[in-house]
């Protein structure tokens, strides 16, 4: 009941108040402090990937600022010598205006990253996007090896028939780079699974298949049933630590990203930030009314 009255009003909350409780999440409006965050980050022993907040655009001119800023990310992540690389999202380079600009846009920053040897993720939005991001995702991975991700749902019931098509391009030269996070919109029973048990059991399916065939993975979690599921697939694969990462978002379980880091295990952290960080974080709530809980603490302390 608080939950639905606290997402009802959340768009005419003060702006204020919302950032109370979404700095833990976000780490600054500006680049400068996303720089700063990362060096920090750096210092900690972590390697960061930064994503500029915004999405779903509506108007060319906002894909093309996309890319300009995206574009100065690289110089800055290259120039502080940054341990990292950047997550794009392609509703926010224009994929739901023009799948060509979209591509072009994607690909001159990829370019540019290319330059540097900065690493690029394609961020999976929601379903209607997976195979026009997925294509994009393949044709890049030809033309820039090693330079460039994408990310599988393991919510979505098409993801192991995701894999095998991005088995097409897979070698041990330049293998495919999937980051594996369980989904984060709201997806139809249809298309999507929806309880906990059947998310991670199809998690625990897609990591072992992709463990198999070698591809490189981020374990993108914070759930510690996934990273212990997660332990025991790297064990029985004998897993180079070449060949995977753990993912975390900033702010969320960091005691459990500690343990995993003072393990022995590479971790990468993700660092949003950017000006349109309240619309990012309204959406994320009503997408995700779990979360809700986190304002609710912070509304008591
Ligand atoms: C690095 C990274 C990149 C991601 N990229 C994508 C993407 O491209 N596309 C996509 O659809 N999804 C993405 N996600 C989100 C992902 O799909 C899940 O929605 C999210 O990670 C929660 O799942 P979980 O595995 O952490 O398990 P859960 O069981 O949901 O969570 C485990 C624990 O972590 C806490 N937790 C999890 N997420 C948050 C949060 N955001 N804020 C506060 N607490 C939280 C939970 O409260 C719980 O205690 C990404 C996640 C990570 C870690």
């Amino acid at each position: 009941m608080l939950t639905k009255l606290i997402l009802a009003i959340m768009p005419k909350l003060p702006q204020s108040f919302i950032w109370k409780f979404s700095k833990k999440y976000i780490v600054g409006k500006t680049l400068d402090k996303a720089l700063e965050v990362s060096k920090s980050m750096n210092d900690d022993g972590y390697i960061i990937t930064i994503d500029l907040l915004g999405e779903f655009i509506k108007d060319r001119s906002e894909a093309e600022q996309t890319k300009e800023d995206y574009l100065e990310i690289v110089e800055a992540l290259h120039k502080h010598n940054i341990k990292g690389g950047i997550s794009v999202k392609p509703t926010f380079f224009g994929l739901l205006i023009d799948e060509e600009l979209c591509f072009t846009n994607i690909r001159e920053v990829v370019r540019k990253a290319n330059e540097y040897n900065i690493f690029v993720r394609i961020d999976m939005e929601d379903s209607s996007c997976t195979d026009r991001e997925l294509e994009i995702y393949e044709k890049l991975h030809v033309e820039f090896p090693g330079i460039v991700g994408i990310v599988l749902q393991a919510y979505l019931h098409r993801t192991y028939d995701d894999i095998e098509r991005l088995q097409k391009i897979h070698t041990t030269e330049n293998p495919i780079n999937i980051r594996l996070c369980k989904g984060i919109y709201i997806e139809d029973k249809s298309i999507a699974y929806q309880s906990y048990e059947d998310i991670n059991n199809n998690f625990i399916k897609l990591l072992d298949k992709l463990f198999e065939i070698r591809a490189y993975v981020g374990i993108a979690t914070h759930d510690k049933n996934l990273v212990k599921a997660a332990y025991e697939l790297l064990e029985k694969h004998e897993v180079s630590k070449s060949l995977y990462e753990f993912q975390m978002l900033y702010g969320v379980e960091t005691r459990l990203r500690k343990r995993i880091h003072n393990q022995g295990h590479l971790m990468k952290v993700y660092l949003p930030f950017g000006k349109d960080w309240f619309g990012y974080c309204v959406r994320r709530l009503q997408e995700n009314p779990n979360m809700v809980s986190d304002i609710i603490k912070s509304i008591f302390k």
